[in-house]
Protein backbone atom coordinates (compact mmCIF):
# COMPACT_ATOMS: atom_id res chain seq x y z
CA UNK A 1 0.00 0.00 0.00
CA UNK A 2 1.30 3.67 -0.71
CA UNK A 3 1.37 5.54 2.03
CA UNK A 4 -0.28 9.08 1.94
CA UNK A 5 1.62 11.95 2.47
CA UNK A 6 0.66 13.76 5.64
CA UNK A 7 -0.89 16.97 6.20
CA UNK A 8 0.51 20.10 7.06
CA UNK A 9 -1.59 22.26 9.77
CA UNK A 10 -0.30 26.39 10.09
CA UNK A 11 -1.66 27.84 13.81
CA UNK A 12 -0.78 31.30 13.06
CA UNK A 13 -2.16 34.51 14.60
CA UNK A 14 -1.47 38.23 16.32
CA UNK A 15 0.58 38.55 19.22
CA UNK A 16 -1.14 38.03 22.50
CA UNK A 17 -4.15 36.14 21.06
CA UNK A 18 -3.21 32.70 22.68
CA UNK A 19 -1.76 30.22 20.01
CA UNK A 20 0.67 28.63 22.50
CA UNK A 21 -2.44 27.99 25.18
CA UNK A 22 -4.68 26.59 22.05
CA UNK A 23 -1.71 24.40 20.82
CA UNK A 24 -1.24 22.83 24.41
CA UNK A 25 -5.01 22.22 24.88
CA UNK A 26 -5.10 20.72 21.19
CA UNK A 27 -1.89 18.00 22.04
CA UNK A 28 -3.31 17.29 25.76
CA UNK A 29 -6.02 15.60 24.14
CA UNK A 30 -3.47 13.15 21.96
CA UNK A 31 -4.37 14.04 18.68
CA UNK A 32 -2.80 12.04 15.71
CA UNK A 33 -0.40 14.63 14.89
CA UNK A 34 3.47 15.66 15.52
CA UNK A 35 4.46 19.11 16.74
CA UNK A 36 6.93 20.51 15.56
CA UNK A 37 9.74 22.00 17.85
CA UNK A 38 10.87 25.45 16.30
CA UNK A 39 14.37 26.71 16.95
CA UNK A 40 15.05 29.74 19.07
CA UNK A 41 17.59 32.22 20.43
CA UNK A 42 15.36 33.56 23.20
CA UNK A 43 15.74 32.65 26.68
CA UNK A 44 14.78 29.39 28.35
CA UNK A 45 11.92 30.40 30.22
CA UNK A 46 11.28 28.54 33.72
CA UNK A 47 9.63 25.04 33.23
CA UNK A 48 10.69 24.97 29.82
CA UNK A 49 12.92 22.40 28.76
CA UNK A 50 14.95 21.90 25.71
CA UNK A 51 13.91 19.62 22.27
CA UNK A 52 10.22 20.06 24.19
CA UNK A 53 9.51 23.22 24.63
CA UNK A 54 11.99 24.69 22.10
CA UNK A 55 15.47 23.90 20.54
CA UNK A 56 17.54 26.94 22.24
CA UNK A 57 20.47 28.15 20.40
CA UNK A 58 23.00 30.83 20.02
CA UNK A 59 22.49 33.73 17.19
CA UNK A 60 25.27 32.26 15.48
CA UNK A 61 23.93 28.78 15.34
CA UNK A 62 20.74 30.06 14.13
CA UNK A 63 22.59 31.99 12.06
CA UNK A 64 24.26 28.74 10.30
CA UNK A 65 21.18 26.81 10.46
CA UNK A 66 19.73 30.04 8.32
CA UNK A 67 22.76 29.76 5.91
CA UNK A 68 22.77 26.14 5.58
CA UNK A 69 18.86 25.77 4.33
CA UNK A 70 18.08 23.81 7.55
CA UNK A 71 14.81 26.32 7.99
CA UNK A 72 11.70 25.81 6.35
CA UNK A 73 10.91 29.44 7.46
CA UNK A 74 12.14 31.79 10.48
CA UNK A 75 11.06 35.45 11.61
CA UNK A 76 12.57 37.93 14.15
CA UNK A 77 10.19 38.85 17.12
CA UNK A 78 10.75 40.82 19.47
CA UNK A 79 14.99 40.79 19.36
CA UNK A 80 14.83 36.97 18.74
CA UNK A 81 14.97 34.57 16.26
CA UNK A 82 12.38 31.46 15.82
CA UNK A 83 12.12 28.60 13.17
CA UNK A 84 11.07 25.80 12.06
CA UNK A 85 13.20 22.69 11.26
CA UNK A 86 12.81 21.38 7.44
CA UNK A 87 14.40 18.54 7.58
CA UNK A 88 11.83 16.75 10.75
CA UNK A 89 8.69 18.38 8.74
CA UNK A 90 9.31 17.33 5.74
CA UNK A 91 10.15 13.73 6.95
CA UNK A 92 6.91 13.18 9.23
CA UNK A 93 5.65 14.17 6.08
CA UNK A 94 7.14 11.96 3.73
CA UNK A 95 6.21 8.84 6.60
CA UNK A 96 2.72 10.22 6.22
CA UNK A 97 2.26 11.74 9.62
CA UNK A 98 0.51 15.21 10.05
CA UNK A 99 2.67 17.44 11.43
CA UNK A 100 1.61 20.84 13.19
CA UNK A 101 2.97 24.43 13.40
CA UNK A 102 2.20 26.89 15.51
CA UNK A 103 4.18 30.02 14.46
CA UNK A 104 3.94 34.09 13.88
CA UNK A 105 2.58 35.63 10.82
CA UNK A 106 5.43 35.84 8.88
CA UNK A 107 6.66 32.81 8.63
CA UNK A 108 3.31 31.27 8.14
CA UNK A 109 3.73 33.46 4.68
CA UNK A 110 6.80 31.92 3.97
CA UNK A 111 5.60 28.36 4.49
CA UNK A 112 2.55 29.34 2.13
CA UNK A 113 5.29 30.42 -0.26
CA UNK A 114 6.96 26.87 0.13
CA UNK A 115 3.86 24.78 1.04
CA UNK A 116 1.00 26.30 -0.80
CA UNK A 117 -1.00 22.90 -0.03
CA UNK A 118 -1.00 23.45 3.02
CA UNK A 119 -3.46 23.91 6.12
CA UNK A 120 -3.87 27.64 7.50
CA UNK A 121 -5.46 28.24 10.40
CA UNK A 122 -5.83 32.03 11.84
CA UNK A 123 -6.32 32.93 15.55
CA UNK A 124 -8.01 35.78 16.19
CA UNK A 125 -8.80 37.74 19.44
CA UNK A 126 -13.40 38.04 20.08
CA UNK A 127 -12.08 41.92 19.75
CA UNK A 128 -9.05 44.38 19.87
CA UNK A 129 -9.98 45.50 22.88
CA UNK A 130 -9.61 41.71 24.49
CA UNK A 131 -6.23 41.40 22.56
CA UNK A 132 -5.14 44.43 24.49
CA UNK A 133 -6.10 42.94 27.81
CA UNK A 134 -4.29 39.81 26.85
CA UNK A 135 -1.24 41.61 26.30
CA UNK A 136 -1.66 43.87 28.78
CA UNK A 137 -2.14 40.85 31.57
CA UNK A 138 0.80 39.32 30.37
CA UNK A 139 2.72 41.25 32.84
CA UNK A 140 6.17 42.33 31.84
CA UNK A 141 5.89 44.46 28.99
CA UNK A 142 5.59 48.98 29.63
CA UNK A 143 2.77 50.44 27.93
CA UNK A 144 5.14 51.41 25.05
CA UNK A 145 6.05 47.88 24.40
CA UNK A 146 1.81 47.05 25.16
CA UNK A 147 1.09 49.84 22.10
CA UNK A 148 3.68 48.66 19.56
CA UNK A 149 2.23 45.06 20.22
CA UNK A 150 -0.91 46.13 19.50
CA UNK A 151 -0.26 47.96 16.01
CA UNK A 152 1.78 45.05 15.32
CA UNK A 153 -1.50 42.89 15.92
CA UNK A 154 -3.58 44.75 13.76
CA UNK A 155 -1.16 44.74 10.78
CA UNK A 156 -0.60 40.90 11.32
CA UNK A 157 -5.16 40.99 11.74
CA UNK A 158 -5.07 42.39 7.96
CA UNK A 159 -3.05 38.81 6.85
CA UNK A 160 -6.13 37.23 7.81
CA UNK A 161 -7.09 36.54 3.98
CA UNK A 162 -4.65 34.49 3.24
CA UNK A 163 -5.63 31.65 5.18
CA UNK A 164 -7.80 28.85 4.92
CA UNK A 165 -10.00 29.30 7.88
CA UNK A 166 -10.29 31.93 11.01
CA UNK A 167 -10.79 30.53 14.15
CA UNK A 168 -11.94 32.89 16.90
CA UNK A 169 -10.40 32.31 20.31
CA UNK A 170 -12.97 33.20 22.89
CA UNK A 171 -12.93 30.34 24.83
CA UNK A 172 -9.91 27.89 24.52
CA UNK A 173 -11.11 24.62 24.99
CA UNK A 174 -13.89 25.90 21.98
CA UNK A 175 -10.96 27.09 19.85
CA UNK A 176 -8.64 24.08 20.44
CA UNK A 177 -12.22 22.17 19.33
CA UNK A 178 -12.82 23.75 16.06
CA UNK A 179 -9.23 23.21 14.90
CA UNK A 180 -9.73 19.67 15.51
CA UNK A 181 -12.55 19.59 13.54
CA UNK A 182 -10.39 21.50 10.76
CA UNK A 183 -8.18 18.95 11.28
CA UNK A 184 -10.69 15.92 10.86
CA UNK A 185 -12.57 18.00 7.82
CA UNK A 186 -9.44 18.10 6.02
CA UNK A 187 -8.74 14.36 5.96
CA UNK A 188 -12.35 13.88 4.87
CA UNK A 189 -12.24 16.42 2.26
CA UNK A 190 -8.87 14.42 0.85
CA UNK A 191 -10.05 11.02 1.12
CA UNK A 192 -13.20 11.79 -1.65
CA UNK A 193 -10.69 13.08 -4.12
P1 LIG B 1 7.27 32.68 22.71
O1 LIG B 1 8.57 33.40 22.86
O2 LIG B 1 6.17 33.36 23.49
O3 LIG B 1 7.36 31.22 22.99
O4 LIG B 1 6.83 32.79 21.17
C1 LIG B 1 6.77 34.05 20.55
C2 LIG B 1 6.11 33.91 19.19
O5 LIG B 1 6.93 33.12 18.32
C3 LIG B 1 4.74 33.24 19.22
O6 LIG B 1 3.88 34.01 18.41
C4 LIG B 1 5.01 31.89 18.58
O7 LIG B 1 3.86 31.42 17.89
C5 LIG B 1 6.11 32.24 17.60
N1 LIG B 1 6.90 31.09 17.17
C6 LIG B 1 7.24 29.98 17.88
N2 LIG B 1 7.98 29.16 17.12
C7 LIG B 1 8.10 29.74 15.91
C8 LIG B 1 8.74 29.36 14.69
O8 LIG B 1 9.34 28.30 14.54
N3 LIG B 1 8.66 30.23 13.66
C9 LIG B 1 7.99 31.43 13.74
N4 LIG B 1 7.96 32.19 12.66
N5 LIG B 1 7.37 31.80 14.87
C10 LIG B 1 7.43 30.98 15.94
Amino acid sequence: MIKQKGLLFILSGPSGVGKGTVRKEIFARKPDLKYSISMTTRERRKGEREGIDYYYKTREEFETLIKQNKLLEYAEYVNNYYGTPREFVEKQLTDGYDVFLEIEVQGALQVKKNFPEGVFIFLLPPSLEELKNRIMHRGTESLELVRNRLNEAKNEINMMDAYDYVVVNDDVRHAASKVQSIIQSEHLKRERV
